[in-house]
């Protein structure tokens, strides 16, 4: 029999697949499969509609309820442009730290949970690990969904559920959740000079961008709401992230596009924010439409991520504790697939290795005593599951 793969083994050969967003995570899927095969346990697919892309999931031990689901993404963001010290896609050491794309968010986490495999079945736990690891987590979220739902239909449920989003293992309860449009400005170009006949699409769009502008102010000078207090800002922002328009200084843009989003606190709902956007777009188009009918706004959702509520003595949250020590209390602005965990029954938190720092850079790196803190956090999460 070879010899076991380690947690730092299977996070070198994880991140050597350059599973970026935008290509096929396939190679890496293959791998995980013969390896948990190799262990004698079944794991399922689920495809994406161009059968380009596929998570997986996994129960480990017997089929019984109680389990704990371990969460990861298996895609990674872009190294496009960023100034590499050595070759992101082969894990390099230095100074006790583990250099590449992805080691921090989030593949180190899913070493660790593929790396409790073995250990779960040669302890023999009573409840089984659940592995669920997904796809375009960095591009909104989308991959995890279908494949919670195939879990809740067809594996034992599980008590919690642990998103490894890097955390340094410090337990997140709670997180935002939000939506982003793509917004499409449709102007009538006509010469500068004479722009009260024409719409700039340009012009149309500040004013959209301006009305962000105008909710983050409010809503900062606003006095947070008891489920906001703990956020790094307690309050919705609204940002417009990339924005492209127009032809030339003296002529009225036919097009503008840009990206809107929001980051909700819980206690307010994206689907509120949602009715008020909506609602700037139809006053600004019914103006634009004014001049010139056949000027107009076309919107396109791209995302839509619920967020992770403060959960009232959950066991996910109750389990973590117990796991990490951690009794502080932390909520993180950014989205994760936990609030797509909750959001169908699950109790669920946030909790891996590596600091979201980070994630995302040039030179991406896990701290190789991060990395021991999640072998360690496994090992007890394994005898927990043999009580
Ligand atoms: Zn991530």
């Amino acid at each position: 029999m070879p010899r076991r793969l380690t947690a730092r083994d299977i996070m070198d050969k994880l991140v050597s697949f350059p599973t970026v967003s935008r290509d096929s995570n396939l190679d890496l899927i293959d791998w995980v499969e013969d390896y948990l095969d190799g262990h004698g346990v079944r794991a399922t697919r689920v495809w994406d509609a161009g059968r380009d892309k596929a998570s997986l999931y996994a129960n480990v031990g017997p089929q019984v309820e109680g389990g704990i689901v371990l969460s990861g993404h298996t895609d990674v963001v872009p190294v496009d442009g960023q100034d590499w010290t050595s070759d992101p896609f082969t894990v390099t050491e230095r100074n006790g730290r583990l250099y590449g794309r992805g080691t921090c968010d989030m593949k180190g986490f899913d070493a660790l949970a593929l790396a409790a495999v073995p250990l779960a079945l040669e302890r023999g736990v009573k409840r089984p690990l659940q592995i669920a690891l997904s796809y375009d987590e960095e591009v909104g979220c989308t991959g995890a969904p279908p494949m919670i739902d195939e879990m809740v239909a067809h594996l034992p449920r599980a008590a919690a559920a642990i998103i490894g989003e890097p955390s340094t293992m410090q337990v997140v309860t709670g997180h935002k959740g939000g939506a982003g449009y793509r917004v499409r400005m449709r102007g009538f170009e006509v010469h500068s000079s004479i722009m009260h006949q024409g719409v700039s699409a340009v012009m149309e769009a500040a004013r959209l961008i301006d009305w962000a502008n105008r909710m983050n102010a409010e809503n900062r000078a606003a006095a947070p709401g008891p489920l906001a207090a703990d956020f790094d800002p307690p309050w919705t922002t609204l940002h417009v992230g990339m924005v492209q328009g127009g032809t030339a200084h003296n002529i009225t843009a036919k097009d503008c596009e840009f990206l809107l989003s929001w980051r909700v606190v819980p206690g307010e709902s994206s689907e509120d924010w949602g009715a008020r956007f909506l609602a700037e777009v139809a006053r600004i188009e019914a103006e634009m439409k004014a001049v010139r009918p056949e000027a107009g706004i076309d919107l396109e959702k791209y995302f839509d991520v619920p967020a992770l509520a403060q959960e009232d003595a959950g066991e996910a949250e109750r389990l973590t504790r117990m796991l990490t020590g951690d009794n502080g209390t932390h909520a993180v602005s950014y989205a994760t697939e936990a609030g797509q965990f909750q959001a169908r029954g699950y109790s669920a938190v946030v909790c891996g290795p590596g600091d979201i720092a980070q994630a995302h850079q040039p030179d991406e790196y896990i701290e190789a005593a991060q990395l021991a803190a999640g072998e360690a956090f496994m090992e007890r999460l394994v005898d927990h599951l043999c009580r």
